[in-house]
């Protein structure tokens, strides 16, 4: 096995600038910050002070949001939570986006600030790169002087009681979870055997499936202390200091053994060391890894600590970490399916009142890709939309609109389109719902609108697969790549014109185009030859190309052949459905948002076709 150094820094060095800064601190800023007390307030708070449109001036940090009241006479601070449409309703609000605590310029904190303590902490530096240099052997523990402690959350079970069954659909990991809760209860039963468990579980998968949850459920089944950490969480700014936590986090664990040792985002911390060189690499990430892998390698089967680890791009894991004996398990949380959908859907929604006819099937349906955490947020949204309307009853309006608003952003309210432009974009929306229509094995229009989005979508069409798909066929490929240019052509067939609304779906047709060509198979001229390789599948999927230059020029002018027939076609179908073209883009001009029925009835009502 190989031998891991374990990291010895100067941290007295550390401890003196710290002690300095925490001198300062004390004397000149807090007796400051003193006088204006930021109040800290839950989140909920928060929210009401903006639907009060009692906000001040706020300012959004990673760790902390802060706030001040209208009148500017208060400051408050509050968690920060995943709220992606925060921005937009605080704007709405008429909140000023800005810096709450501007230390008042007293001439003696400016002077410290900007002068003394940049050389304080260059001499600092200076001193901890000589001694690094020298290689010096002499430094103390960090942990002696409570610094590099993990600052690792426990979780007593019976306040954290997450149980499998509050995780919805993943059917797959969690019987293979249940193993370790299992093991966790009776250990003797696999010993007797001979078995011992894995000593680390990969949970992966696409962020917001429910991998935090079902880690923390195997502690809540379990019935066992929970340790968590985010991977992030380790790499700190001083070096030396991430190996410590490692050290620090795995005592602790094995003093409350069993327990769970819950790492997200492992990514962080495990991904490859780079092989040798100057400066290539970071130093303070490999130490910590290091320091993980004898951790790991040192504590016997036994133990009964079991590390669950969270990652969304496993292929960036250095292999050290999945060898047998460490991460050598792998169990995929994977989006959820037509029916997981509906299961966290209800799941969630009980924490509201619904009305009885919500129908969660459809509602499922319409999130086709949505994962567990996106399931969550459009049951928040849709709560809060009623809350918005006076209602305390969500129904099924809500829910509609705010799948819509996840996946599309606000309604905007004051967008002034021209009346041009508003017949430009009905001409455009009817385009796609018509092509698509009018092509078999397309997916259903579901809604047709153009109300302006905040996301800068003029208007969109809504297609609703009417089950989950795995499989597609070359045709329907084809077939949506017409639809994706069937914007674009109803442009050219009713103008003679066109216009930048077709950005985005010039980006999805191509994207399609490319995937049919270098990664399903589905030309003539490459036959069964990838041409590209997927690297981040569970974020965005960007791939890289594995071809010569002289191929991806052929792959490109494949590419633009593909794409180029589609639009014919396109336009072709619109050219002989001219009328329909005009009577729906006309209907939806004046309605502004149309149903996929009221779209069919008039489509399917009169003569040609
Ligand atoms: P991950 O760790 O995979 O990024 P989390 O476990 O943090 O995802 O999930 C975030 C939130 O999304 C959870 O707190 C929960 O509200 C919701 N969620 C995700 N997956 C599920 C699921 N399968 N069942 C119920 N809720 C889920
Ligand atoms: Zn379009």
């Amino acid at each position: 096995m190989k031998e891991v150094k374990s990291p010895r820094k100067p941290l007295l060095y550390y401890y003196c600038i710290v002690l300095l800064i925490i001198f300062l601190f004390n004397i000149l800023v807090t007796p400051l910050l003193s006088q204006n007390q930021v109040v800290e307030v839950d989140y909920g708070t928060f929210m009401d002070m903006i639907d009060q449109q009692d906000i001040g001036v706020v300012q959004i940090e990673d760790t902390q949001i802060l706030f001040t009241n209208k009148e500017e006479t208060q400051a408050y601070k509050t968690g920060p939570m995943e709220d992606p449409t925060l921005a937009e309703r605080l704007h709405d609000a008429g909140a000023q986006f800005g810096r709450i605590i501007e230390e008042p310029t007293s001439s003696l904190l400016g002077w410290f600030l900007t002068i003394i303590l940049p050389i304080l902490i260059f001499i600092g530096l200076g001193q901890y790169m000589s001694r690094k240099l020298m290689n010096q052997a002499g430094g103390k523990n960090a942990l002696s002087f409570g610094m590099g402690r993990s600052n690792a959350k426990v979780y007593v079970p019976s306040t954290q009681g997450i149980r499998f069954s509050d995780v919805a659909g993943e059917d797959e990991a969690k019987e293979s979870l249940q193993e370790i809760v299992d093991y966790l209860h009776n250990p003797q039963k696999y010993t007797e055997a001979g078995a011992s468990m894995p000593k680390g579980i990969l949970l992966v998968g696409p962020p917001g499936t429910g991998k935090t949850m079902l880690a923390k459920a195997v502690a809540g089944e379990a019935n066992v202390p929970f340790f968590s950490i985010s991977g992030s969480e380790f790499v700190e700014m001083f070096v030396g200091m991430g190996a410590s936590k490692v050290r620090d986090l795995f005592k602790q664990a094995k003093e409350k053994a069993p327990c769970i040792v819950f790492i997200d985002e492992i990514d962080a911390i495990g991904q490859k060391r780079s092989t040798g060189g100057y400066g290539g690499g970071n130093d303070e990430r490999e130490q910590t890894l290091n320091q993980l892998l004898t951790e790991m390698d040192g504590f016997e089967g036994n133990t009964r600590v079991i590390i669950l680890a969270a990652t969304n791009r496993p292929e960036s894991l250095d292999p050290a970490l999945t060898r047998p004996g460490r991460f050598d398990r792998r169990v995929p949380v994977e989006l959820s399916d037509l029916q997981g959908r509906e299961a966290i859907l209800k799941g969630h929604a009980k924490k509201i009142k619904t009305a009885e006819d919500v129908d969660f099937h459809t509602i499922a349906r319409m999130a086709a890709g949505a994962s567990g955490a996106e399931l969550a947020n459009i049951i928040n949204e849709a709560a809060l939309r009623a809350v918005r309307g006076g209602r305390t009853i969500v129904n099924e309006a809500d829910l509609e609109e705010s799948i819509e608003v996840v996946i599309a952003g606000y309604q905007k309210k004051n967008a002034v389109l021209s009346d041009q432009e508003k017949r430009v974009v009905a001409y455009h929306e009817i385009g796609h719902a018509l092509v698509a229509a009018l092509q078999s094995h397309s997916a259903p229009v579901q809604k047709i609108t153009i109300i302006p989005r905040t996301s800068g979508a003029l208007g969109y069409t809504m297609q609703v697969e009417t089950g989950d798909k795995y499989l597609m066929t070359k045709e329907e490929i084809e077939n949506k790549i017409a639809t994706f240019t069937g914007g674009r052509a109803a442009e050219e067939v009713a103008f003679g014109q066109i216009t930048t609304g077709a950005s985005n779906d010039i980006e999805q047709a191509t994207k399609l185009a490319r995937a049919m060509i270098t990664r399903y198979g589905m030309s003539e001229e490459f036959d069964m030859v990838a041409m590209e390789t997927v690297q981040n599948q569970y974020l965005g999927g960007d791939s890289s190309l594995t071809c010569s230059a002289d191929t991806q020029k052929e792959i490109d002018q494949k590419v633009v052949e593909l794409v180029k027939t589609q639009h014919e076609k396109a336009r072709k179908l619109l050219e002989d459905n001219r009328a329909k073209l005009d009577e729906l883009a006309s209907f939806l001009y004046e309605k502004e948002t149309i149903t996929g029925e009221e779209f069919m009835e008039i489509l399917k009502g009169g003569a040609q076709q």
